[in-house]
C-alpha cells in the first residue's frame, strides 16, 4: 500500500489554504498522539469526545467536522488519507495502538518478516505514548468517546459473534450500524430506528478502542457506515447526540 509520510500531509494542509469551515472553531490545531497526527477540534467546552481514527473514512471526516461546528465537546480526526498509518517505518492499523498486543499483532500481519528488534522498537514507542494517546480520547466522567467509521463491505453480520445483543432494525442496510460497550447505551439505540450491538467482552484483546473500552468500563459508541452516505451517517449521529445523553 502507498503510504502518505506525514509531513506531506502537513504540508498539503498549510498550501491549500484555509478550508472554510476553519473559521468556526474557536480552537483547531494540529496534535500528534502515539506518531499520529490529527486535527483537534472545539468550539464549545464538554464531556464528549469524537474521534475519526482512519484516514479513508472521508465521510465520517466531513460529518463529524460540519456536526462539531455548533456542538459542545472535543474532536480528534486524523489527517493522513490512508487507513494504515507509518511510525519509525513500519505499517500499523491506528485502531490497533490501544495495547500492546494488538499492537504487535497487527504490526506482523502488517509487515511480513519485519525484523524482532523493530517491532519491539515500535511497540516500546507505542508503551511509551499510550498515556497521553488514553488522556486525549478517554472520555471525562458522564462523558463518552463517539468513533464515525465508513466501511468498503465490512458490516454489522461481521459483528454478530462477537456480540452480546444486536437489534436489527434495518436488515437491508448492514453496513451502517451502531457498536456499544454499555448496557444502558444499548438499550436506548435498540429503541432507535437503527441497527445495533453491544459488546461488553474486552476478549480476545485485538488493540482497537472498543476492547479497551470494555475492559475500563467507558462509554464508548462507534458507527459504522458505508462510504459516501454523508446524510445518513449526520442523520444517526444526530439521533445519538439527542436522545443518548
Ligand atoms: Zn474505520
Amino acid at each position: 500500500m502507498d503510504l502518505q509520510p506525514q509531513n506531506l500531509n502537513r504540508r498539503s494542509f498549510v498550501l491549500g489554504g484555509i478550508p472554510r469551515w476553519f473559521h468556526f472553531f474557536r480552537r483547531q490545531e494540529l496534535v500528534h498522539l502515539s506518531g499520529v497526527e490529527f486535527r483537534f477540534l472545539r468550539n464549545k467546552r464538554g464531556p464528549r469526545r469524537y474521534l475519526v481514527i482512519h484516514g479513508d473514512e472521508d465521510t465520517a471526516s466531513d460529518v463529524l467536522t460540519a456536526y462539531i461546528k455548533d456542538q459542545p465537546g472535543t474532536a480528534y480526526t486524523v489527517t493522513g488519507k490512508f487507513r494504515i498509518v507509518e511510525l519509525q517505518g513500519v505499517k500499523i492499523d491506528p485502531n490497533r495502538m490501544y495495547s500492546r498486543e494488538g499492537a504487535e499483532r497487527s504490526i506482523r500481519n502488517l509487515n511480513p518478516g519485519l525484523d524482532v528488534e523493530k517491532v519491539i522498537g515500535v511497540l516500546n514507542y507505542l508503551d511509551h505514548e499510550r498515556p497521553k494517546l488514553l488522556r486525549a480520547f478517554l472520555p471525562p466522567r458522564g462523558g463518552r468517546l463517539f468513533a464515525l467509521h465508513n466501511n468498503r463491505g465490512y458490516s454489522m453480520l461481521d459483528e454478530i459473534a462477537a456480540s452480546d445483543e444486536t437489534s436489527l432494525k434495518q436488515p437491508d442496510l448492514p453496513r451502517n450500524f451502531f457498536l456499544c460497550t454499555d448496557p444502558h447505551d444499548f438499550e436506548t439505540l435498540k429503541k432507535s430506528p437503527w441497527n445495533v450491538v453491544l459488546q461488553t467482552r474486552p476478549d480476545p484483546d485485538d488493540g482497537s478502542f472498543s476492547r479497551l473500552a470494555a475492559r475500563l468500563g467507558v462509554r464508548y459508541i462507534n458507527l459504522e457506515c458505508a462510504i459516501g452516505e454523508y446524510a445518513a451517517q449526520m442523520e444517526r449521529v444526530r439521533w445519538l447526540d439527542d436522545h443518548v445523553t
